[in-house]
């Protein structure tokens, strides 16, 4: 599109695709600069949906929706990167639209991932690519155990096997469908960061510290800002790194890249995000400008400015199962005592029906040390049980 480059002012209606928390925050930080937000997402009962002016609810490769969208829009986004391809080139043909197809195409792929880490000089993990149909036997001894993962639409562990030795790979692999997967080697890791950061379609740059990432079954549990573990040479290599992926990608909008820190010392790249992040949450409240601000920043091109954390952060995400008791019975957490916390941020995304392992919002304590944070943190915890 020739006018990618113009501002667009407040007033002007912008487009997200899918309706989960990352839609609904977008929508919510771009409203409350004078922005329309219309979702195309399929559930009428989505996060984003439940905020937005316009829904349409259809699937991202309904024509109609995305003519809609297209003829609503000044500018579109994605809060998911498992949009089809040929949705992105269709509405990339007539609206702008940030990040790009090209772009979102290689984050859905863990293997393009790691092929353009490689291009960059990136460290990543040592891995192998198993594309469907290919001889097993074939992979090097040396990955052993890993961690088998598919290439494709794995999210919070899932899509994910551990191999102990290459006797087990064929099974695993054919309890993940025989589909095309990345067999990475199982590292020994010290802790985990990530960063988030923003570019701008004039290559303009701005980036969070990074944050320490502890997970649990595979999910994220909680998000530290500054991280405990972070040494400032760590944290500047991640910077670069996050940069060189953003140029690597001619890449605009929010992306986040998670890394490894090894026992070892070494910084690996793991993966791309072409979207915020769930661990970029906290920057809503620790920030003077927040990952989903920096979002419809880039879309409109405004100008980004370097963010700058005015609180230290410990950010829980409040997971499905802190909606049961120890008996399996639903029930509802005790937000009264929550909310009693200074300098707790209650976020709930509007989901109706709570699951184990399901994202229902999260809950950022700030303060001015991260000895305080961790300190009303814990006391959420022992609130939430
Ligand atoms: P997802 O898309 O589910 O986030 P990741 O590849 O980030 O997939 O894996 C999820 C988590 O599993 C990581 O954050 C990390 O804790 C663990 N993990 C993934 N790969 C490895 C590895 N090669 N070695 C050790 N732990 C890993
Ligand atoms: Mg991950």
């Amino acid at each position: 599109m020739s006018q990618e480059s113009a501002f667009i002012p407040p007033g002007a209606t912008l487009g997200v695709l899918g309706g989960g928390q990352l839609g609904r925050m977008f929508a919510q930080a771009a409203q409350s600069a004078g922005y329309g937000v219309t979702v195309l997402e399929a559930d009428e009962a989505a996060p984003a949906a439940q905020v937005t002016g316009r829904h349409l609810a259809a699937r991202y490769d309904d024509p109609l929706a995305l003519d809609q969208l297209a003829r609503d829009c000044a500018a579109v986004t994605v809060e998911f990167e498992n949009i089809p391809a040929a949705s992105m080139q269709w509405l990339d043909a007539r609206v702008p639209l940030a990040p790009a197809p090209k772009a979102l195409a290689l984050c859905q792929d863990r293997a393009q991932e790691k092929a353009l880490f490689h291009r960059l000089g990136v460290p990543c993990a040592p891995h192998a690519v198993l594309a469907a149909g290919s001889d097993p036997s074939a992979v090097g001894a040396d990955l052993f155990p890993g961690i088998l993962k598919t290439t494709r639409l794995g999210y919070d562990g899932k899509g994910q096997m551990s191999v102990a030795c290459a006797a087990d790979l064929p099974a695993a692999w054919s309890a993940l469908g025989g589909v095309d997967c990345v067999l990475e080697k199982k590292l020994d890791l010290a802790y985990e960061l990530s960063v988030v950061m923003a570019r701008g379609r004039d290559d303009s740059m701005v980036w969070f510290e990074p944050q320490q990432n502890l997970h649990r079954d595979g999910i994220l549990f909680a998000s530290f800002s500054p991280g405990p573990s972070i040494k400032p040479d760590i944290a500047e290599a991640a910077q670069n790194a996050a940069r060189t992926v953003a140029q690597g990608l001619d890449y605009v909008g929010v992306l986040c890249v998670e890394f490894f820190v090894l026992r070892d010392g070494r910084l690996l790249a793991n993966e791309i995000a072409p979207r915020p992040h769930n661990s970029g949450h906290h920057t809503l409240d620790s920030c003077t400008v927040s990952q989903f601000e920096l979002q419809w920043r880039a879309l409109v091109n405004a100008p980004l400015p370097m963010p700058r954390q005015h609180s230290a952060s410990v950010m829980l995400n409040l997971l499905g199962d802190l909606w049961f008791d120890a008996a399996g019975r639903q029930r509802e957490p005790d937000w009264a005592a929550v909310l009693a916390l200074a300098d707790a941020h209650l976020h709930l995304y509007g989901k109706h029906a709570p699951r184990k392992g399901r994202k229902m919002g999260h809950l950022t304590c700030t303060a001015a040390t991260p000895a305080q944070a961790r300190e009303i943190a814990l006391r959420a915890c022992a609130i939430l049980g």
